[in-house]
């Protein structure tokens, strides 16, 4: 029997593409003629590494990395990276350029501060409540390296150009728009995001360092807390989530052969955003909450007129079998997630809901 599937705005986890969650199902019982499921079978397993060496090899294919990067797997979503990285990569006496768009560069700050670490914000948002990305930024050129969050989830900010650091590694948090569009990967030192929300199962952070970088991390690391310790083991020192890189692979084999790379996905998420964004921009009722320029084609952040309209307009989406529209918690309001598997059809149906809604409450 066909489930009955509705559409999925969540912000993360988030919408999966359906032909991956088909073969999931399909082959749990008996993966690969195991006669076992993939959740029961060694993470040392031929099987299992047939797993993190595809999902390996197509991160590297999709983002055109070559050699100088490593891909890595690490637990504790990209909460636990926000410490790992200034605890590998800031030495002693030396300090890191942070730029602050929004609520999770904000806790990246907070943990490199509760290590002791020297932070510098070179650059912050925070004036117009995070509703820009910060542009004509000067960075220390002797900083460890500069951290950025690509796509601001809560606020709904995009970077849409890198800035030029001089030559200091980026390190970005690309959680919710990993993947999304093409990459140039020659500024970034490291590159990460929790996979819940473009990329597959809670459980996982997909981590791509430059080999260059893992020369800086100090000796007497807790293990689990070291760069090193992945990167000499291929992410297998200890048990790593199976499923939930399984489902990471799943994903990338179905953006690669499905979509056709990221070129072609990155043109169907800029047709989807600009739907939505249209809608937003047609008359009074609609608000966007981001300044034009800043605009993410990921998280679209909006409000409407009251406090009562914005209720109602959540509980008609509900009703309808819209999900996932309710802003964060923190910022209120309204918010589209439109991730990679977030169909086109499903952004037409929502602003076609959006467009009855205003003609009926404008
Ligand atoms: C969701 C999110 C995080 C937190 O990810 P966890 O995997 O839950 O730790 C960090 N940064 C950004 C940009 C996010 O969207």
């Amino acid at each position: 029997m066909e489930e009955k599937r509705i559409h999925n705005f969540n912000p993360g986890p988030a919408a999966l593409p359906l032909p991956v969650l088909k073969e999931i199902q399909d082959s749990f019982l008996n993966f690969k003629g195991s006669g076992m499921s993939i959740i029961e079978i060694s993470h040392r397993s031929p099987l299992f590494e047939e797993v993190l060496g595809d999902a390996i090899e197509r991160t590297k294919r999709l983002l055109h990395l070559d050699d100088q990067y490593q891909v890595l797997f690490i637990q504790g979503g990209a909460s636990l990276q926000f410490c790992m990285v200034p605890m590998n990569f800031i030495k002693v006496n030396e300090s890191a350029d942070y730029v602050n768009t929004g609520t999770w560069a904000t806790k990246a700050i907070k943990e490199a501060q509760v290590l002791g670490k020297s932070v510098q914000v070179v650059a912050s948002s925070e004036d117009r409540d995070y509703s820009y990305i910060p542009e004509d930024i000067q960075f220390n050129p002797d900083a460890s390296y500069v951290h950025l969050t690509s796509n601001n989830t809560i606020k709904g900010t995009q970077w849409s150009k890198y800035p030029d650091t001089g030559g200091v590694p980026v390190i970005a948090d690309m959680s919710s728009d990993f993947m999304s569009r093409p990459l140039d990967p020659s500024p970034f030192g490291m590159i990460y995001g929790g996979i819940q929300k473009n990329l597959g199962a809670a459980g996982v952070c997909l981590v791509i360092l430059r080999k260059d970088m893992l020369d800086r991390i100090p000796e007497g690391l807790p293990a689990m807390l070291s760069y090193q310790t992945y990167a000499s083991k291929n992410s297998l020192f200890n048990t790593p989530p199976c499923f939930a890189i399984y489902t990471v692979q799943l994903v990338l084999k179905w953006l690669e052969d499905t979509m056709g790379g990221l070129d072609r996905m990155s043109v169907i998420n800029q047709r989807k955003a600009a739907l939505i964004y249209e809608v937003l921009d047609s008359g009074d009722f609609y608000k966007g909450t981001v300044e034009s320029g800043s605009r993410s084609l990921m998280n679209v952040t909006f409000r409407l007129p009251d406090r009562d309209l914005e209720k109602k307009f959540l509980d008609e989406a509900i009703k309808n079998d819209f999900t996932g529209l309710k802003g964060h918690r923190a910022v209120g309001g309204c918010r589209a997630s439109i991730y990679n598997a977030v169909e086109l059809s499903a952004v037409q149906a929502l602003t076609d809901f959006m467009k009855t809604f205003a003609k009926k409450h404008g």
